[in-house]
């Protein structure tokens, strides 16, 4: 496995891959991995004869007084669960490296960014969007993959990617769980064991909502109250949101008649927390 830390190194590699007729496979992600990024990589190593994951935590995509300074980081695990993945590359740029002295252009998704987490994190999907397509330029990938845990998140970088004509595929990864359901996150770290028991509220919550989905609710008024009631028992959780909106536009839906997503965002102690569900006729 190759560690390639300037990006120039990272283009030639990705550059010579391509010469040789070779399909690159690329997983961005920010380190502190867990199985949910190992399952990326899984789906990843199936489809590229090269897998690339870079390990970047990109400054821009932090809010004032959000956790960038505290972000988790576990250098020697994550190199070590990369190479258990069968991941050729790891590209992992300092900040100096990617935003040199200088450095001054950013990419708006703008509607599908204004919703959800878009709403307290006024200027995160700006830092994701310019980040991934900095990444793309570096890694010259031709498939890419994207958790669904991070739903708005695939959403923006599949509308950037239609806009600007990037010729890279676009996949979705389902969210991977704990056994007990909390979707897997770098942040779960900063649960104490109290607050780990209620963060589980969130994934019950939306399978409640899914099982009143299933028996013919269509209401989201009904499906978020049922679950803000589930969630707002555990005392030291705070809902950011609860919505149900379109797939694609992540605009509010009121009727669910046609496929939607159910997405929150919770804060629980020290880690904001965010999960989701698509509701969808089987
Ligand atoms: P992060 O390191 O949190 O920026 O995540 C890197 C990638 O892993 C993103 O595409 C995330 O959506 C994805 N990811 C994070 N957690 C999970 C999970 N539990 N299941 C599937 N994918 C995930």
């Amino acid at each position: 496995m190759n560690i390639i830390m300037s990006v120039t190194e990272m283009q030639a590699f990705s550059d010579a891959c391509r010469k040789q007729g070779k399909t690159i496979a690329f997983v961005p992600t920010m380190g502190y991995l867990h199985q949910g990024h190992a399952h990326l990589m899984q789906e990843g190593r199936k489809l590229g004869d090269i897998l690339i994951v870079s390990i970047f935590v990109n400054p821009t995509q932090f809010g004032p007084g959000e956790d960038f300074e505290k972000y988790p980081r576990d250098w020697d695990r994550d190199a070590q669960l990369c190479a258990s993945a069968g991941v050729d590359v790891i590209f992992a740029p300092t900040a100096e490296e990617m935003y040199p002295q200088g450095y001054q252009t950013s990419i708006t998704v703008s509607q599908v960014s204004q919703n959800l987490c878009g709403v307290s994190r006024p200027t995160h999907f700006q830092g994701v969007a310019t980040v991934v397509a900095k990444l793309f330029s570096c890694t010259k990938p031709h498939v890419a993959l994207f958790g669904e845990k991070d739903f708005q998140q695939l959403a923006v970088i599949k509308r950037m990617v239609r806009d600007l004509n990037v010729d890279v595929r676009i996949i979705g990864v389902p969210t991977v769980r704990e056994q007990d359901g909390l979707a897997m996150s770098s942040r779960n770290t900063y649960l104490n064991a109290d607050e780990r028991r209620s963060a589980l509220s969130l994934s019950r919550g939306l399978a409640r909502a899914r099982e009143l989905f299933q028996q013919g609710e269509r209401s989201a008024l009904v499906l978020i109250g049922t679950v803000r009631e589930i969630i707002e028992k555990e005392t030291c959780a705070t809902v950011d949101y609860i919505q149900v909106c379109d797939i694609e536009t992540l605009q509010d839906i009121d009727v669910i008649s046609q496929p939607a997503v159910m997405a929150l965002a919770v804060k629980i102690g020290k880690a904001r927390l965010i999960d989701n569900i698509v509701l969808k006729e089987e």
